[in-house]
Order: structure tokens, then C-alpha cells, then sequence
């Protein structure tokens, strides 16, 4: 699927105007812009049907592939529509402030799984990071993922919303790993996401803003108590 395809006929592709959603860094909508498109000698002469061609993204100059299907070589041009965009989008977590390998490892395999539509395996594999969550906070998992959260959520004081939000996740994630259980559709997963963008905000990003803007406190108190060449109340 790309976003928009003009003219959506079969027509000549180099006249398409296309946006998609970038996958790289922009990962928004853009317009792209057309790059390198197929031979039409060789279209006619192995009889393509489906052909491909190479745009670059107006914001950020990567390559985007794009497949069409009923190609057709016409003059000296190749006509085709339905253009499909064969890159994946990977959604954006942030994890510059989770320092565990095992967490970030598991963010990112469940980013994968959400880029290729495969919510179940998504779904398992966010309460998988919910379990290296808490065992980054030494809550170490032994019977079942429920008590371990619970564990979690006692030591560290969370608040009824952010223990819903643990629910949520484990429950879906329970919903995923298992046939007999209702499989997770697209709409859940991508409720799940932003249930995980929550999570990783209010454990990890929350404490290390507060951290660097308590630490910035005391730089300043010191500056000024240095200033002042007396000592003066934190
Ligand atoms: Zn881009």
C-alpha cells in the first residue's frame, strides 16, 4: 500500500505522483520523488508484468522500492498501476534511556514483528519485555507473569493507571502466545503500542529527566554558592 497514487489508472509511471510513509528516520508521510524507473526494451522483451522502480524520499533522499502490477511497455514508457511499497514501516519507541541489553532487545523484536502486521507475535513478545522490565528492576520472574508485575508494581509504588496499563499489556500478550485464546487484531496492537510508549516513558524516561534536572539544581546552587564565595541552602 502506498498513501496516494496519481493518476490510480494504469498510466505511464514516470507522470505518478506518489506519497508514502518513509521508513527511515523521517518515518511520516512524504512525497517521493522518482529516481530510477524500469527499461522499457526490457519490459517488452521478458514481458513484465510487474516491474519496480526506485524513488527517493523527499525529505530524507533515501531510496523507497516501489512494485506495479499490469505493466506494460508502451512506446518509450512503461505503463503500470497499484503501486505497493515493499519496505516495511517499523514504528518509533524511543529507548535512549533504557540502559538493559535485554529490554531494548526485546523492544526491538517486537517492533519487527509489529512492521510485518504480525500482532500476535507483537503482542507476546510486549509482555516478554514487560517480564525484562521487571527483572531490570529485580523483580526476577519465576512463576507466573501476573505475580511477577504484581511484585513489580508493590516495590516500586506504581500508580492504579500504570497498573492497569501492566494488565492490559500482560493480558494481550497472554491473548498472542496462545491459539485457544482470541487472536490479537491490528486495532489491539495498535493500542498495545502506545500502551508501551507509556510504559517505557514512566519507567524509564520520567526518572532520568528527573535526575538530570535535580543534578542541574545542584550545578547551579554550587555555581552560585561559588559566585558568592559563600554557601547557600539546597
Ligand atoms: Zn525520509
Amino acid at each position: 500500500m502506498v498513501i496516494s497514487e496519481h493518476p490510480k489508472d494504469r498510466s505511464s509511471i514516470d507522470h505518478k505522483e506518489l506519497s508514502v510513509h518513509c521508513p527511515y528516520d523521517c518515518n511520516m508521510p512524504v512525497g517521493v520523488t522518482l529516481i530510477s524507473i524500469p527499461d522499457h526494451n526490457r519490459v517488452r522483451r521478458h514481458g513484465l508484468t510487474e516491474v519496480g522502480a526506485v524513488y527517493m524520499c523527499n525529505g530524507c533522499k533515501k531510496p523507497i522500492y516501489i512494485r506495479y502490477s499490469n505493466a506494460l511497455s508502451s512506446g518509450n514508457d512503461v505503463h503500470a498501476q497499484d503501486a505497493f511499497q515493499v519496505q516495511r514501516v517499523r514504528p518509533v519507541l524511543k529507548t535512549g534511556n533504557v540502559k538493559s541489553k535485554n529490554v531494548k532487545r526485546d523492544i526491538e523484536e517486537a517492533l519487527d514483528c509489529y512492521s510485518v502486521e504480525a500482532w500476535n507475535g507483537f503482542a507476546s513478545l510486549c509482555r516478554r519485555t514487560i517480564q525484562s522490565i521487571c527483572d531490570d528492576h529485580d523483580v526476577k520472574g519465576k512463576a507466573k507473569v501476573e505475580k511477577q508485575v504484581q511484585t513489580f508494581t508493590d516495590n516500586y509504588d506504581l500508580d492504579d493507571e500504570m497498573k492497569e496499563l501492566l494488565k492490559e499489556i500482560t493480558l494481550t500478550g497472554h491473548d498472542g502466545a496462545h491459539p485457544h485464546l482470541p487472536a490479537v487484531s491490528k486495532e489491539r496492537a495498535e493500542k498495545l503500542f502506545a500502551f508501551m510508549q507509556e510504559i517505557v516513558r514512566q519507567v524509564y524516561d520520567l526518572p532520568s529527566m528527573l535526575g538530570a534536572s535535580k543534578k542541574l539544581r545542584v550545578d547551579a546552587v554550587k555555581e552560585k554558592a561559588e559566585t558568592k564565595n559563600q554557601p547557600v541552602a539546597a
